[in-house]
């Protein structure tokens, strides 16, 4: 069984330190991103050291509408991103993250194989069993494209949330990557103010920020929520 003492994010900045890590293709990373207010900071962080495909798989997301919004305003902002890199070549600026334009692969929008994942668990509080399935259902899709595609690690988004569970999400990467012979970036994106510093690029870039993780539960709850803080102001 994990330990849960381990420090994730001591663990990447240990690799990231190693002095040939991720040379050549294992340079490249594929991230799965949740939305853009959760990528924001973990670019920021990762094109310093690796060249990133970012990749938008998000099935859990119930509504069309939402899911559209969510994966425009990913888009949008790498966009903005990788206008920052071209401001720098205009400038004469060789920074290594001036140099990485970063790249994305919008994945299937699929409700159903969300629904099929989180079968019979669909009552479980957030932060529990449901949410383990969904996690297991996207870093999968990740750790299979990572490996058809050559990447040298796969890692998510997810662990910069304070309402997600970074430990669970290192162990199931961990497990896939054995898997799919695949590398996972262990992370613990939340800590050295990574959750603070997404706050921040979020106003800096005027991004959406949902009020609910994204399935039709998480929203009732989130709704159920606003109703109990209404009730008692
Ligand atoms: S609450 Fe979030 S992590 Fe949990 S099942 Fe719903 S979408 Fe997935």
């Amino acid at each position: 069984m994990e330990s849960n003492n381990r420090n994730y994010a001591k663990e990447l900045e240990r690799l990231i330190a190693e002095p040939d890590a991720g040379q050549g293709a294992c340079r490249s990373v594929l991230l799965h991103s949740c939305c853009a207010p959760c990528s924001s900071y973990v670019m920021e962080y990762l094109r310093e050291y690796f060249d990133l495909t970012v990749f938008y798989y998000n099935p859990n997301i119930t509504e069309d509408a939402e899911y559209r919004k969510r994966v425009e305003e990913q888009k949008r902002l790498i966009g903005e991103y990788n206008r920052q890199v071209e401001m720098h070549c205009l400038e004469g600026m060789h920074s290594t993250a001036a140099a990485r334009r970063i790249q994305v692969i919008e994945g299937e929008y699929e409700p159903a194989c969300f629904f099929a994942a989180v079968k019979g668990l669909e009552d479980c509080p957030e932060g529990g069993e449901r949410c383990f399935a969904c996690y297991r259902l996207r870093l999968e899709k990740t750790a299979q494209l990572a490996a058809q595609g050559g990447y040298g690690f796969f890692t998510t988004t997810l662990t910069i949330s304070p309402l997600k569970n970074a430990r669970k999400l290192n162990e199931i990467g961990e497990e896939l990557a054995g898997k799919y012979g695949v590398a996972f970036l262990p992370s613990d994106f939340k800590k050295k103010d990574g959750y603070k510093r997404s706050v921040e690029l979020s106003g800096q870039f005027g991004l959406y920020r949902q009020d609910y993780c994204g399935c039709v539960y998480s929203r009732v709850s989130a709704a159920a929520r606003l109703a109990e803080r209404t009730e008692l102001a």
